[in-house]
């Protein structure tokens, strides 16, 4: 059982860059959080701290209700997996595993019964007596986790740990690792700059960027609810198409050489302080519409400029008022690189942000 609270966590290090601003998070028994963004964002940072490796500058640290920013890390209960998890050459598998309990002195019923499981769980049990150097990239994982979970500690730290990995390998660990959380029960904490990653493994993500929390919430919130421009273009392959506009004094967007007016009164009453200003409009890909071109349609014209078949989807690139636009369309509408299409903006999937601030604005019934 362990929850964590991060309550208003900075972090500056002695060269005086402030790494991390004001972070708050509560995080619940069992729960699996991804902390994501871009490099540099402050992530590894956050992590360290929770570890112990890094003193927390100002804040409060809470493990079970027990402020433990004073502890070390060895008495924290806390274990981390890190990205350049360095096995010990010369051990076997079983050593590997077993060494951080020798050097706990507990005794040796306990570190066999603890390495055996753990053993168990990560399907490690046929090569306990091989070295590392004998082992796929995987298995090294594996290890590297197993050498983790054997101490049983109330919380898991992941530093991008599958970041050595190929991409192939990259998809089994996420199930491997996802699995293992249902199976422990643990709280855990993973770092990772790989917004996929994060979209498949976490029970909530806490998007970063230059050292500010963004967003905290579930997988789907983030996807479908982003609260500013940074969110809504960091999380999504491929990412939100992004338009500068304006929005005129009648409720018209100009998309191109076209007007598109917004007739819905709940959107109008949103936009109401933003007439004859510039807007910012974002579109996921998936709600991109375009035709093949019919001269009967309205909308804005354009033209092909890639078509890149994904398998049961298909990317169309194309381009509106010099800015690049992708559309995800099932795979049995056929486009082909230098087509006529037709794009219309389907207004119902369209998110509005504030040009200055980058801030969400949000339409009633959208969250
Ligand atoms: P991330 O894990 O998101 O890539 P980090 O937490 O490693 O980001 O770094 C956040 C910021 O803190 C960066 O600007 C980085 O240069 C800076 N930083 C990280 N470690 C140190 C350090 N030991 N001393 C000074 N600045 C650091």
């Amino acid at each position: 059982m362990a929850t964590m609270k991060l309550q208003n966590i900075n972090k500056v290090y002695p060269s005086g860059v402030q790494a991390v601003f004001d972070f708050n998070i509560d995080i619940k028994d069992g729960e699996f959080i991804v902390l994501v963004g871009p490099s540099g964002c402050g992530k590894s940072t956050t992590l360290r701290m929770i570890a112990g490796l890094e003193e927390i500058s100002s804040g409060d640290l809470i493990l079970d209700d027990k402020r433990v920013n004073d502890l070390a890390p060895k008495d924290r209960d806390i274990s981390m997996v890190f990205q350049n998890y360095a096995l010990y050459a010369h051990m076997t598998v079983y050593h590997n595993m077993a060494f951080s309990l020798v050097l706990r002195k507990e005794h040796s019923d306990v570190i066999h019964e603890r390495v055996m499981w753990a053993a168990d769980i990560l399907g490690l049990t046929p090569y306990l007596n091989r070295k590392p150097a004998n082992l796929s990239g995987g298995q090294r994982q594996r290890v590297a986790v197993g050498r983790s979970i054997v101490r049983n500690p109330k919380v898991f730290l992941f530093d991008e740990p599958l970041s050595n990995l190929d991409a192939k390998l990259r998809g089994v660990m996420r199930k491997e690792l996802k699995l293992l959380h249902t199976r422990l029960g643990s709280t855990m904490i993973y770092v990772t700059h790989d917004q996929i990653e994060a979209l498949t493994l976490a029970d909530r993500i806490v998007v970063m960027s230059q050292g500010y929390v963004q967003q905290i919430g579930t997988p789907t919130e983030i996807y479908t609810n982003p609260a500013n421009l940074f969110v809504a273009n960091f999380i999504g392959t491929p990412p939100m198409n992004i338009f500068e506009t304006k929005l005129s004094e009648a409720f018209e967007l100009t998309i191109g050489d076209t007007l598109v007016e917004i007739k819905d009164k709940n959107i109008q009453s949103k936009l109401k302080s933003y007439l004859g200003k510039e807007i910012v409009i974002g579109i996921r890909p998936e709600h991109v519409l375009i035709d093949n071109d019919d001269q009967k349609r309205i909308g804005v014209r354009s033209i092909v400029t890639n078509y890149e078949l994904l398998g049961a989807s298909a990317l169309v690139h194309f381009m509106i008022a010099k800015q690049r636009v992708i559309a995800k369309v099932d795979e049995r509408v056929l486009f082909e690189k230098n087509d006529p299409i037709v794009f219309n903006l389907n207004l119902e999937h369209t998110y509005f942000f504030d040009k200055e601030t980058g801030k969400r604005i949000y339409i009633e019934g959208e969250v």
